[in-house]
């Protein structure tokens, strides 16, 4: 019998399931799901039986999917590396590259044809046009005539020959100084209110304003009390409701007149915490702040405690904000600002310079992300005026550095009964957080980008290396090397269809944060949990965009215009056909059949080239046409221009290159093999677009994102059984299953 669990109490780990023959739910222990964790709205297959208090269920299993059920695969996936490192004293190891002034191996010349598949563009960055921000490019022409560069030819087969050689990956985005942040949905443990009292050679030194040290009353119990006081109402009723445009009311606002961050303040504060409307936490609530030149004009009551304290603002920097927070201490009882030796020493907490570093690193990442929105707002940004919030945090600024006076949440670490040490300082007590280790730290040493000219790896001795810090120590060393092959542009053959005017989709960045895409865990195996905090996690691989087969109007196309997105002219229609060539010297055999497989790869494989390729543009299928080399001896025999060309057999250098891999790296570099095959050979049947919450594209009402958000969510709640079960992107070669739609409240979309 089937049925669909509707109910799991996780703590219990049981569950009831309803069968779909509408009878009484059917009871079951999460032991009895062997190898699965239930979760509401889970398909299962089952028995009944009787137990003591009613019917359970025996034989209980999940069933698949139901076929019907909307499934897709992401534009992109990875390409293996191999963990073996590269055979030494062999030419597809690491070797000294032979020189350019001598013929010391085969020399000729390869021409290649080329034919789109799906539409191509390639755009030429001399012939931009800009319009409110919306970009429109035309396609690269050489001589007039639509071309190829050579220097895209030469990317798009290097990405190849690097993958198939095992090479360095060559580009690679180291995170330096620090690991990537990424923002958690729980606040970091002790993050403590605090101000820079002083700032010098050693660090800082920090006030700690944790109003529930010395609290008038006691405040143990649940929920618990928030280190800040509230300002209520500061942006009422909230800075934005998106449902109506409403904005926020400054003249209803709690705040005083020209209040700022870090300003010196006198408030009536509630003498016991006030439970949070969400009950989630309690908090002294600010019920009146003034200027502190005003403080007279405040007196305290039964309910009320008057305090001195300092204004911490962000600015009406999220939509449905409405509070803010005071930064005090019961004890700071003077309207003046105390000076350093009028602070008990309980209160002070040194702070490093690294954690100072690290800090002001993280306040130039916000003006990075955010400096185009700050200064359209120019002198129109909150507070001199609202139009347009939510407005980037007061913090974002140009140059912003940590200084005395600023207010800050300080992680604290208590090392014993005197000293307090100070991990990270953040302007927010929900923010962005590193991972615990860099990239980099996740790549094989053997694959980082080449270092030394002595040791370069296959692809930098091919398509030539420069070294990416040069001259460290002094000495004379050669830190550039050109490579052997040269490519040509491609020239058009015949005519060509051109599309119309295009407006494309828009196109994501790349988000390494989403580490469900981008690691694997330590078996190998996707795993939606695994992150840069994983120390065993791994890397996936080589990014290569999946073949699509062709590129669907309905997926690549939109009608806004936008920053966001690029209107593209003189996209080619499949079929159009250009030649090329590349010329080469001084390859071994070895190097040659490599390259002449990262050129033509294997029957039905297509290269991906130019632009838009996530939207199903840009398949090519390149063919050699002839692949001469030049016999030196022959050649300078005679004056004949075509004397010594010879040509090869393209076939056996191409088969003697793969045995030798395989003989090198066993069975795993036909996986790899594999991998790049289900990539660029005949696509699977699932459709194939960006991650979203929606079948159909509608990136107006459910921008692509939301499936992000929904997906975080299923791994913060996993444990809870209340959502299904979160996702990471399969295999490049798992192509039955593919992805489900997810809504950013994590269900089904
Ligand atoms: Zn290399």
């Amino acid at each position: 019998m089937k049925g669909t669990i509707k109910k799991v109490l996780p703590e219990k780990r049981i569950g009831f399931i309803q069968p779909d023959e509408g009878r009484k739910s059917v009871f079951f222990h999460f032991s009895w799901l062997k190898g699965a964790a239930p979760s509401e709205g889970l398909r299962v297959e089952f028995d009944i039986e009787q137990g003591e208090k009613g019917p359970r269920a025996r034989n209980l299993r999940i069933l698949e999917a139901a076929s019907n059920e909307y499934r897709f695969h992401n534009p992109y996936n990875f390409v293996r590396y191999l963990e073996q490192q590269r055979p030494d004293n062999h030419v597809l190891g690491n070797c000294l590259p032979p020189p350019h002034d001598r013929y010391v191996g085969l020399t000729g010349r390869i021409t290649c044809k080329v034919e789109a598949v799906t539409p191509l563009f390639v755009s030429d960055s001399h012939a931009v046009k800009e319009e409110n921000g919306h970009k429109t490019y035309r396609f690269f022409l050489y001589e007039g005539q639509p071309a190829l560069p050579a220097s895209s030819l030469r990317g798009m087969i290097r990405s190849v020959f690097e993958a198939v050689t095992n090479s360095c990956f060559a580009v690679f985005q180291r995170d330096e100084p620090y690991p990537l942040e990424h923002r958690k949905s729980r606040a970091p443990k002790n993050m403590t209110p605090a101000r820079v009292v002083e700032l010098g050679e050693k660090g800082a030194l920090l006030e700690l304003l944790d109003c529930t040290v010395n609290a008038p009353v006691d405040i143990s119990g649940s929920p618990p009390v928030v280190r800040a006081g509230i300002v209520r109402e500061a942006y009422p009723p909230k800075v934005l409701n998106r449902k109506t445009n409403q904005l926020f009311n400054p003249s209803q606002s709690k705040l005083p007149e020209g209040a700022h961050d870090g300003m010196r303040v006198a408030a009536l504060v509630t003498k016991k915490p006030v439970p949070h409307p969400s009950n989630r936490f309690r908090a002294f609530q600010a019920v009146k702040v003034v200027p502190v030149s005003e403080h007279e004009s405040l007196t305290k009551d039964d309910q009320h405690v008057k305090v001195f304290g300092w204004l911490h603002l962000t600015g009406p920097n999220i939509e449905n904000k409405h509070d803010e927070r005071l930064f005090f201490r019961w004890d700071d009882e003077h309207p003046d600002p105390p000076q350093i030796d009028q602070v008990p020493n309980t209160y002070l907490c040194e702070c490093s310079t690294n954690v100072v570093k690290e800090y002001n690193h993280h306040l130039s990442g916000y003006w990075e992300r955010l400096q185009r929105i700050v200064e359209s707002l120019g002198d129109r940004r909150w507070p001199s005026g609202t139009n347009g919030v939510p407005h980037p945090s007061t913090f974002v600024e140009e140059g912003r550095d940590l200084r005395v006076g600023d207010l800050v949440y300080a992680q604290c670490e208590k090392k014993d009964d005197e000293h307090t040490t100070v991990k990270m300082l953040r302007p927010v007590c929900m923010p962005r957080v590193r991972y615990e280790y860099p990239r980099q730290e996740f790549l094989p040493e053997h694959l980082g980008p080449c270092q030394n000219y002595n040791e370069l790896c296959p692809a930098c001795r091919v398509f030539g290396w420069v070294r990416e810090s040069a001259g460290e120590t002094g000495t004379y060393e050669q830190t550039a090397y050109a490579g052997r092959v040269r490519f040509s542009h491609g020239r058009i053959v015949g005519d060509c269809k051109t599309e119309n005017e295009i407006t494309l989709a828009i196109l994501s960045t790349p988000k390494p944060t989403t580490t469900p895409f981008y690691l694997l865990n330590a078996a190998g195996q996707p795993d939606p949990t695994v992150t840069y905090d994983t120390r065993d996690a791994r890397l996936r691989g080589r990014k290569f965009y999946r073949h699509q087969g062709e590129a669907k109007p309905e997926e690549y196309t939109i009608e806004e215009k936008s920053d966001q997105n690029r209107t593209i002219r003189g996209a080619l229609k499949p079929g159009a056909t250009f030649t090329f060539t590349v010329d080469f010297e001084n390859l071994a055999p070895l190097e040659l059949g490599a390259l002449l497989y990262a050129l033509e790869l294997e029957e039905g494989m297509v290269h991906r080239l130019g632009y838009a390729k996530p939207l199903g543009f840009g398949s090519v299928k390149v063919t050699i046409e002839k692949t001469k080399i030049i016999d030196w001896e022959t050649r300078l025999k005679s004056i004949g221009p075509d004397a010594g060309w010879q040509s090869v057999n393209g076939t056996q250098l191409k088969q003697g290159f793969l045995k030798e891999m395989r003989t090198c790296y066993g069975e795993k570099f036909d996986d790899l093999l594999a991998e790049l095959r289900a990539l660029l050979a005949t696509p699977p049947e699932l459709p194939i677009h960006y991650p979203r919450p929606t079948q159909r594209l509608d990136p107006k009402h459910h921008p692509q994102y939301e499936w992000f958000v929904g997906n975080k969510k299923r791994v913060e709640k996993q444990h809870t059984g209340k959502l299904p079960p979160p996702v990471a992107l399969g295999l490049a070669t798992q192509v039955e299953e593919g992805l489900p739609l997810i809504k950013k409240d994590g269900r089904e979309g």
